[in-house]
C-alpha cells in the first residue's frame, strides 16, 4: 500500500516538475492537476520506468550526474522499447529528444526530494511513537 502511494506521489512530482516544461506535452496540459495523467505518459520512458528509476537513483548520491546517468542508462535504456534504437547507442537520447535523458536532472530531483520527504515523515511518526 505504501509503495503505491509514494509512486503515485512520484507520478505527480514527475507532472509537476517535468510534464509542465516537457517538448512532447500535449498542448495545454501544463495547466492540467498533477494528479491527472497526461495522455502521452503510457508512451514515456520516464512514466514507463518510473519505479525502475527511483530505485536506480536512490542510492546513488552526487554533485553531477554522471553517476546517475550511467545507472539509469544500464538500468533503464538497455531494456527500453520507446525508442528502437534504445541501448548504449540510442539516437533519441543522442538528440536529446528522450523526455528521461533530456530532463534527467529534474527526474532525479523529484525522487530525491520524496525521499527526503519519506524519511522526514518516517522520523516524525517514530518520534511521536516514542513520546506516546
Ligand atoms: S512525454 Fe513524458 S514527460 Fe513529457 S509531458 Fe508526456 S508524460 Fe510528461
Amino acid at each position: 500500500m505504501q509503495k503505491v502511494k509514494m509512486l503515485e506521489l512520484l507520478r505527480r512530482g514527475i507532472r509537476q516538475r517535468v510534464c509542465v516544461q516537457c517538448y512532447c506535452r500535449p498542448e495545454g496540459s501544463e495547466s492540467q492537476a498533477s494528479g491527472r495523467a497526461r495522455m502521452c505518459e503510457d508512451q514515456c520512458p520516464i512514466f514507463r520506468h518510473l519505479p525502475q528509476i527511483a530505485r536506480t537513483t536512490r542510492p546513488i548520491r552526487g554533485e553531477n550526474l554522471g553517476p546517475y546517468e550511467r545507472g539509469l542508462r544500464e538500468a533503464v535504456c538497455q531494456g527500453c522499447e520507446a525508442s528502437p534504437t534504445a541501448g548504449d547507442f540510442c539516437t533519441e537520447a543522442a538528440h536529446a529528444r528522450c523526455p528521461l535523458r533530456r530532463y534527467m536532472a529534474e527526474v532525479v530531483d523529484v525522487v530525491e526530494r520524496m525521499d527526503e520527504m519519506r524519511r522526514h515523515r518516517a522520523g516524525s511518526r517514530q518520534m511521536a511513537a516514542q513520546r506516546a
